[in-house]
This record gives structure tokens, C-alpha cells and sequence, in this order.
């Protein structure tokens, strides 16, 4: 940008073009009008699951996720947008929604036994700085289910199928295979961790973030990105889980099939997070093999963040990625556009009068338009039908004197005259 005498040049080309930052979305028209009809919807999901939301700042100390999501998860280790503020405090912008919640539900108190069990949600942009392709994108956005003070198979059931119920409210129904397992704890994990480092150590080909997580947490190398899919015959985690631990597995099998809800057990389903207990679950788009709802419980989050002991657990949901299916599947969500009235003033006193009848209209709830620059009854007519206009108003010295309006209805093609202070009502009349 430079001056030149009182004018402002904007020069848009070449070094002069600012962009937006990598891995990031500009969403406008159709775009962002379906991304609000996604929400929306998801919202009225929730409402009739009665889960109440929760707002959490978009940036939160560092600390929050270290201790949270672990430092040996891609996050915490190589994923986080961190500053450090004038007085030298290290923050993060948010790079998942769990911790956030858990640090609010410990910091207001919200964990008291009346309020349990507790189900919140919240939705917004996350933050990480990833490598940026299809489906992957440095700021995204989620929608996260959080409820604390329940642990059960019926629980457990009850998550699976919000999950299921924000794909059917979308009409998502092609290409999602629904994943789940149960992670072991305590000695039996102990012993399955020994097991599979020493099935893992036999490759001597694996990427350097497998190498150090063997050694850091070696659960986390069966979803490495890179070599997950060598690992079919690794040890299987049902082996050495408790019968309690397989029952349960499995009775959340059945009960969501006897729902209609199909899953697929597998084994080496582990998440990329550090703070998982027992069940994880994931949504995958199998054309594209990324997850697309992601989750489980966490049973000892709130007291590892100095909360009391709570079960807790929830999932994500990708909207980015929900919204690639919807184009790929060629779903559309929003409701059609549509003008109740358009109106074409012909002359200066017609266009003070337009505005006294598009705030009459617009305050009776009627959408209606016109287009200020239009000179002439084609221009209107164009303007009309690029706006979807179900009716259309010509205000010009005719109507103005004789007090009579001619309204076309666009679908029928049929006119009806009505006096200036009957247009509204009219309207209303209508719909
Ligand atoms: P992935 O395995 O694809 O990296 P993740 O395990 O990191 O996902 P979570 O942290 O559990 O994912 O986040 C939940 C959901 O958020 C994912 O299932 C996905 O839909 C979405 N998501 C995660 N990372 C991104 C990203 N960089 N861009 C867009 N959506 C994402
Ligand atoms: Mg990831």
C-alpha cells in the first residue's frame, strides 16, 4: 500500500498480496452459509441430548496441555502455537478442547455432586501447526462432548450414539465405519507395553517419532501416520485384558448393533493422546482413512489437573472434515435462499419509502431486499431473480399516487394490487 497525493492505492499483486496464513480457511457464501447450517444443526442435536455449552478462552497456559495431554503426544511435541506474553507467561493457543474443559470444570467448581453427572460441549477454532493437506489444517475447528461423573457400558453406548446422531441429522450415511476399543490399565498394561516393544523392536525401519515412542509411550506407535499399517500382527491388546475389561468391550458391541449402530473392534485402536483410560472410539471416512470423530473416556484427567477423582469422557468431531464429506457426497444442508420480497424503487422519494418498508418487513421477521444502484425496472427484475425473490414490488411514481401496489408473486406469475400500508400484512399473509 503507498499514498499518492490524498488517494490510497491498494496494490493487490505480486509482494503486495497479503495472504492468509498457511493451513487456514477463508469461508464465504455458500461456504460459510453451509458451515452455519452445520452448526446449527449440531446444536439442535445437543439440545435434545441436554448438553449445555461451555466457552473457554482460546488461549491457555502452556502448562495446561503438557500436564494434560502429555508431552509425548505430536501435540504437546512438535504441534503447539506458544507465545509468551509481555510478562513473560508461556502460552498456547488452544490445541484441543479436553484440557480447556477439564480446567474449567476444577477452576469453577462445576464437579460438586449436584451438578453430576455433568455434559457440556463446546465448539470452535483449534490451533496446530501441522503439515498442512486434504483435511488437515493448522486452525480447524471442533465440536467437543465432555461429561463427567459417569462411567458405564450404557454411557459409553449413550456417546457412541451422539456420535452417530450428528452424522444422521446431516444425512451423512456412506463411507463411516465406526471404530472401537478398550484400552488396558495398571499391570495388565504393564505387561502389554513389555510385549510390544519387544514385537516392535524386531523392525529395524520405523520413523524416528516411533523410535522415541517406543521408549516414551509405546502404545502410541500403532497410530503412527507413517507406520500403523505394518503393525498387523503386533500383540493384541484383548490378550491381556481382564475378562471385566473384554465383557465390557464387548457388550458395547451388541448393545450399539442391537441399536443399529455398527462398530468394529480393533485391537489396535489407541488414539494420539496420552490421557485415555478405557474406551476409544473413532469415526473414519474410509475413502480418505481419516478420523473424523475421535474419542473415549478419561478417567483420571480431572484429578491429574488437581481436580477430585472423576470419570469423565467425550469425543471431537472435525467440522472441517465433516464438510468435505458433505461436498464429496454431494450433501447440501443449508436451506435454499429466498427473498419473501424484492423491492425496485424507481425515484428518490421511491427509495425513502423502500427503506420505511424494508424496516416494517425486516421487523416482522419478512426477508426482504432491494439493490440501491438499480436505475431501471430490467436492472430490478435481474437483481429480483439473482436474489431468489418469491415476490417483487415495484415502488415508482404510479404506485406512489394511486396508493396501489403491484405485488408479483414470482412462482405463480400472479399480481395483486395492495395499499402501501397493507404490504407487510399481506406478506405475512402469504407464508
Ligand atoms: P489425526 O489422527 O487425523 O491427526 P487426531 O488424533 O490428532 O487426528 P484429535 O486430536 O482426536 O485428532 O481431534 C479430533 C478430531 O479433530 C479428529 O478426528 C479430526 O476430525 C479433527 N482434526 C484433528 N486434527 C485436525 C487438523 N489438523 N485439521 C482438521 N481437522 C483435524
Ligand atoms: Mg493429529
Amino acid at each position: 500500500m503507498f499514498r499518492n497525493e490524498n488517494v490510497i492505492i491498494f496494490k493487490a499483486k505480486g509482494d503486495f498480496m497479503i495472504q492468509k496464513p498457511r493451513g487456514t480457511q477463508d469461508l464465504f457464501l455458500n461456504n460459510s452459509k453451509e458451515w452455519n447450517a452445520v452448526e446449527e444443526k449440531f446444536r439442535k442435536v445437543l439440545n435434545v441430548f441436554n448438553y449445555g455449552e461451555i466457552i473457554t478462552p482460546m488461549f491457555e497456559s502452556k502448562e495446561l496441555f503438557v500436564r494434560g495431554v502429555g508431552d509425548s503426544s505430536d501435540i504437546v511435541s512438535k504441534e503447539m502455537y506458544e507465545f509468551t506474553d509481555r510478562k513473560g507467561r508461556e502460552y498456547v493457543l488452544r490445541p484441543e478442547g479436553t484440557a480447556p474443559t477439564v480446567r474449567a470444570i476444577i477452576e469453577n467448581k462445576l464437579y460438586i455432586q449436584e451438578n453430576l453427572p455433568y455434559k457440556t460441549f463446546y465448539i470452535g477454532p483449534i490451533f496446530r501447526y501441522e503439515r498442512p493437506q486434504a483435511g488437515r489444517y493448522r486452525q480447524f475447528n471442533q465440536l467437543g462432548v465432555e461429561t463427567f461423573g459417569i462411567d458405564s457400558i450404557s454411557h459409553d453406548v449413550e456417546l457412541i450414539s451422539l456420535g452417530q446422531s450428528f452424522l444422521n441429522e446431516l444425512k451423512i450415511n456412506n463411507d463411516i465405519v465406526v471404530e472401537i476399543n478398550y484400552l488396558i490399565s495398571g499391570d495388565e498394561r504393564k505387561t502389554y507395553e513389555a510385549e510390544l516393544k519387544k514385537y516392535l523392536s524386531s523392525f529395524t525401519d520405523l520413523c524416528s517419532d516411533c523410535q522415541t515412542r517406543i521408549n516414551k509411550n509405546v502404545l502410541r506407535v500403532l497410530d503412527c501416520k507413517i507406520d500403523g499399517n505394518k503393525f498387523t500382527d503386533a500383540p493384541k491388546m484383548f490378550e491381556f485384558a481382564s475378562q471385566e475389561n473384554n465383557d465390557r468391550l464387548n457388550k458395547t458391541f451388541i448393545q450399539l448393533k442391537e441399536l443399529g449402530i455398527e462398530t468394529q473392534i480393533n485391537f489396535n485402536l489407541v488414539r494420539g493422546l496420552d490421557y485415555y483410560t478405557g474406551l476409544v472410539f473413532e469415526f473414519k471416512n474410509v475413502k480418505t482413512d481419516q478420523a473424523i470423530i475421535a474419542g473415549g473416556s478419561y478417567n483420571n484427567l480431572v484429578e491429574e489437573l488437581g481436580g477430585p477423582s472423576l470419570p469423565a469422557s467425550g469425543f471431537a468431531i472435525g467440522i472441517e472434515r465433516i464438510m468435505m464429506i458433505l461436498k464429496d457426497q454431494n450433501i447440501k444442508v443449508s436451506d435454499e435462499d429466498e427473498l419473501d420480497l424484492f423491492i425496485i424503487p424507481l425515484s428518490d422519494e421511491a427509495q425513502f419509502l423502500t427503506n420505511k418498508l424494508l424496516l416494517e418487513a425486516r421487523s416482522a421477521n419478512l426477508k426482504v431486499d432491494t439493490n440501491w444502484n438499480i436505475k431501471n425496472l430490467k436492472a430490478g427484475f435481474k437483481s429480483a431473480e439473482r436474489m431468489n425473490a418469491k415476490n417483487i414490488v415495484i415502488v415508482g411514481e404510479n404506485s406512489i399516487n394511486s396508493d396501489n401496489y403491484a405485488i408479483k408473486d414470482q412462482i405463480s406469475g400472479e399480481t395483486t394490487e395492495v395499499k402501501f400500508n397493507d404490504i407487510v400484512k399481506y406478506l405475512k399473509g402469504k407464508k
